[in-house]
């Protein structure tokens, strides 16, 4: 029986280490930053990738491939790549495959540092990003391509926005005009949802959040399916379809097939920039992913019946939530998540920003804290922190209201996140 054709629990369990007789049965720390090769010549094939091995553990190390392997597996891909947070992801993901003087398109309800990365960050190494309403029309999303636009991308669930990706219609769209998918699947995770199955090409993940699930490493992911073919726009991929200077005149496509994506990523970027995780966080990621298809469904039922909590008090002035029948994304959540969205939701109180800042500070279970997406509930006010940066016109645009209060459902029992937040509401 072959772990790969088994169902997630299983792939959350014993995907990626497989060890054989006598080995260790869960999956050891390689910390060791260097290893062991006989002869100077073994050494050399590997610089010059004609052999599969480790050297040095910025580029490679056999704890964090063994992760990678297990999200390559959950996401249904040919290849993964580990990073140390999830920004040095979402950033090697679109600079694999663009350079100065190219083009990107992202939705504009993508979490704020990604906007900051791509908005500002990447147009000082010339590289323009134009931010898109996941909403809009097909019609009206093709006109933010140019001849030089090398990919999409997008949140599967915007952070914080809880905007639900129509992943078939940007499928479609980037496809159309030649271009790759890439979906930051952070929220929703394999287990809520593949977006490999709805045409996506590349999947990426801040590992931070519920794959670790435990708020104690920070990591970041990149998946390739291996679908997208490069050849067939040989011109506008370069870097993969012709010769690498620095690896000895290498082409990825021809020597590595549908590896050709990750095999880069790994051999000049993070040769090159150095994001690579410590074996330490990846063991520690490895333990969060052994649960995380238990730990899903409790995020997604306690969320449930904390927004229908506050869709019924009378202080509330609004909730967001796709597990809401009448939440705006409820039909795109039921397409593409039937088994439940995220533990993230989103509420106003009546009074607005004020009032909804104050009743933050009356929650006794629920810390303010800046992360989101893991055991314990928490909340935050992206207006005051994350998107701090933003002005009014940027919040509005990143789908953020002054008043929103993010709420990320722990997996703790739901009657005492409910009863903290009774509490808090009857000090407002
Ligand atoms: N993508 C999403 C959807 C996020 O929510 C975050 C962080 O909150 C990131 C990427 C960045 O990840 P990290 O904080 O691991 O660098």
């Amino acid at each position: 029986m072959r772990v790969e054709n088994c169902k997630p629990g299983t792939k959350c369990i014993q995907a990626g280490w497989e060890p054989k007789k006598g080995e260790a049965r869960v999956l050891p720390v390689y910390q060791s930053t260097t290893f062991l090769y006989e002869t100077s010549e073994q050494m050399g094939r590997l610089f010059d990738l004609e052999d599969e091995g480790f050297f040095y553990t910025r580029l490679q190390n056999p704890t964090s491939d063994a992760v990678a392997a297990k999200i390559a597996a959950l996401e249904g891909g040919v290849a993964a790549m580990l990073t140390a947070s999830g920004q040095a992801a979402n950033f090697y993901a679109v600079f694999n495959i663009c350079e100065a003087g190219d083009h990107f398109i992202c939705s504009s309800n993508v979490y704020g540092g990604t906007y900051n990365l791509f908005g500002v960050t990447m147009k000082k190494l010339g590289i323009d990003c134009t931010f898109v309403d996941p909403d809009d029309t097909e019609e009206n999303l093709a006109k933010a391509f140019r001849p030089n636009t090398k990919c999409v991308v997008a949140e599967t669930i915007a952070n914080p926005a809880l905007t639900i990706l129509d992943i078939e219609k940007f499928a479609r769209l980037a496809h159309s005009h030649g271009v790759p998918l890439i979906i930051d699947n952070t929220f929703a995770t394999p287990i809520n949802c593949r977006p490999f199955e709805w045409g996506a090409d590349i999947v990426t993940h801040s590992t931070t959040k519920y794959m670790d699930g435990h708020a104690v490493s920070v990591g970041g992911c990149i998946v390739d399916s291996g679908n997208f073919d490069w050849e067939q726009y040989h011109d506008k991929y370069k870097g993969l379809t012709e010769p690498d200077d620095s690896y000895h005149g290498i082409i990825y496509t021809q020597k590595f097939g549908k590896l050709a994506y990750i095999t880069k990523a790994t051999s000049q970027l993070m040769r090159d920039l150095g994001s690579s995780p410590s074996p330490q966080n990846a063991f520690l990621l490895n333990l969060g992913l052994e649960t995380l298809h238990l730990r899903m469904p409790r995020h997604c039922e306690n969320a449930q019946k904390v927004a229908e909590y506050l869709q019924n008090h009378e202080k509330v002035a609004w909730v967001s939530y796709a597990g809401l029948p009448g939440d705006k994304y409820h039909e795109l959540a039921q397409k593409y998540m039937p088994n439940g969205t995220c533990g993230v939701l989103c509420f106003g109180l009546k009074g607005g920003r004020e009032v909804s800042v104050s009743f933050m500070d009356k929650l006794k279970l629920a810390a303010i804290v800046t992360h989101v997406a893991d055991a314990r509930t928490s909340v935050l006010h992206p207006a005051s922190h994350t998107h701090r940066q933003m002005n009014d016109e940027q919040l509005k645009e990143a789908g953020v209201a002054p008043d929103l209060i993010r709420f990320s459902v722990g997996i703790e029992d739901a009657e005492d996140i409910i009863a903290d937040l009774e509490q808090a509401l009857a000090q407002v």
